[in-house]
């Protein structure tokens, strides 16, 4: 009998839909069908591949609000977010369509040859296995270069999200890419490893947690395949002594919040100076009081429930371990089901939850640092490695530091986030490889030697 599957309203816990596993031969006509129109895509001029990424734009424009909606109910993400994530999918699409040729133009090379050169040619085809959390996003992060590049794609996406993943293919067929071009598998991450076996799937990109990473890479690594991992993250916030501390707060803020909390790259530590800890606290704390929380549909709502009512149950044990170990809660972390009040924990440090792990929710861990040199060295003990922000009045003393930070990337004055224009990623057990950018679109490409005697 065939397995079914549930997406669920976190605010209201009601079922929205339920749907279907694949099957095993569903799963294997999925891939031979991405093989065969791979042979045709590869093939397809640049030029043409990016007449089609336009118009998935446009289709992603005309469906934002809609697509904003389904995000909402199956994840919990607050309306307007959820529209500006489409807009953002929509960006990545013509900054592609725009790009992909500039960044996959061949190299010359002089060497002893009449001519010789790098090209960049597509592997084949690629599985995806992606989060809930940015539903479109995240996919699109992916899709987007790596069919752009000539490849064809498969997508797992997660589970709570199949609605989104649903809406995604739709938007492939209303843009009119070929058949098996872009394809989702209903599947649950059990079944992951059995699709890597497959020899049609030439790479993977894994969009999740720390331990699904693990799996994906571990199936992959016996067949050696490449892998791609953006993993988890414990970003954080460090606030040095001469920091603006209006643009500091307001970035602290949306930094923690956006998405309900629940954002790689979201600040999770707050590293703040000793000398202003307490005015920077009681600023942010300000602030924080005043998000509106509730109806993710509502306009205005600012934090929605969390994902599931399990990552809440996580989130609150998290925090409530960092209690036993001394931290503190300020305000908030109560738990209603999915619905998590949005927290401030002060007296965190090294070896509690709050601090150790990736606290994936509405909740900010706040430490106190004696300076720089302890800053960058609680950013570094991190098993993470996302991104950090610094914020200070010292752009070349802070550029000095950021040579110092072990992570994929570093922002003054800035809160870390994702842009198509450039490569996004992590090191530690926050993953590897890159996406976005002009490194994103070589992760799935043989870049093939030619010389010319
Ligand atoms: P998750 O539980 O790891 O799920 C991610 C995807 O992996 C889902 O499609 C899931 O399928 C699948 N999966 C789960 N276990 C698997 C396994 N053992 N083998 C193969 N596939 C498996 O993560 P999530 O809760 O959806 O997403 C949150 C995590 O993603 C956080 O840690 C967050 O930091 C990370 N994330 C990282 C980035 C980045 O760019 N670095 C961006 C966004 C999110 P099912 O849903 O069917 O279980």
């Amino acid at each position: 009998m065939s397995e079914s599957f549930e997406s669920i309203n976190p605010y209201t816990g009601k079922t929205i839909a339920k749907y279907t596993r694949h099957s095993d031969h569903e799963v294997k006509l999925r891939l031979e069908r991405a093989q065969k129109q791979f042979l045709t895509w590869r093939d397809t001029s640049l030029p043409d591949r990016a007449k089609l990424m336009v118009k998935l734009g446009q289709v992603l424009k005309n469906e934002k609000e809609p697509l904003a909606e389904l995000a909402t109910l199956e994840m919990g993400k607050p309306f307007d977010q959820g529209v500006s994530e489409v807009e953002k999918c929509a960006w990545l699409c013509s900054h592609y369509a725009e790009h992909a040729s500039e960044y996959l133009a061949s190299e010359q090379i002089d060497t002893d040859a009449k001519k010789s050169w790098v090209a960049y040619e597509p592997l084949g085809v690629i599985l995806g296995v992606m989060p809930w959390n940015f539903p479109y996003w995240q996919v699109m992060r992916f899709v987007v270069p790596t069919m752009m590049a000539g490849n064809t794609v498969v997508v797992k996406h997660a589970s709570n999200t199949q609605g989104c993943a649903v809406a995604i293919a739709g938007l492939f067929e209303k843009a009119g890419f070929p058949k098996g071009a872009f394809q989702i598998l209903a599947i649950g991450g059990k079944r992951v490893a059995d699709v890597i076996d497959n020899d049609i799937v030439r790479a993977v990109s894994l969009t999740g947690s720390e331990s699904a990473g693990i799996s994906v890479a571990t199936a992959a690594g016996k067949q050696l395949k490449k892998t791609v991992l953006e993993l988890g993250g414990s970003n954080a916030f460090i606030v040095l002594r001469d920091a603006d501390l209006d643009t500091a707060v307001d970035l602290a803020v949306t930094a923690r919040i956006q998405n309900n909390g629940q954002s790689c790259i979201a600040a999770k530590r707050f590293l703040v100076d000793g000398e202003i800890f307490d005015t920077f606290l009681e600023r942010f704390v300000e602030k924080w009081k005043n998000l509106s929380v509730g109806d993710p549909l509502k306009p205005g709502t600012e934090v929605g429930p969390m994902a599931r009512v399990d990552l809440a149950e996580k989130l609150e044990k998290q925090m409530n371990d960092s209690v036993a170990q001394g931290a503190k809660i300020l305000v908030g972390g109560e738990r209603k089901g999915a619905m998590f009040q949005p927290a401030i924990m002060t007296g965190v440090r090294p070896g509690m939850p709050a601090f150790d792990e990736e606290t994936f929710g509405p909740l900010a861990a706040f430490t106190r640092v004696s300076g720089v040199t302890e800053a960058i060295e609680f950013n570094n003990r991190s098993r993470y490695g996302l991104g950090a922000t610094i914020c200070t009045a010292d752009l070349k003393m802070a550029e000095k530091l950021g040579r110092r930070i072990q992570d994929g990337a570093v922002f003054f004055n800035e809160l870390v986030k994702s842009d198509p224009r450039l490569p996004f990623g992590g090191t530690k057990l926050s993953g590897y490889g890159r996406e976005l950018g002009p490194l994103g679109i070589k992760e799935f490409v043989n870049a093939k030697t030619y010389y010319s005697a």
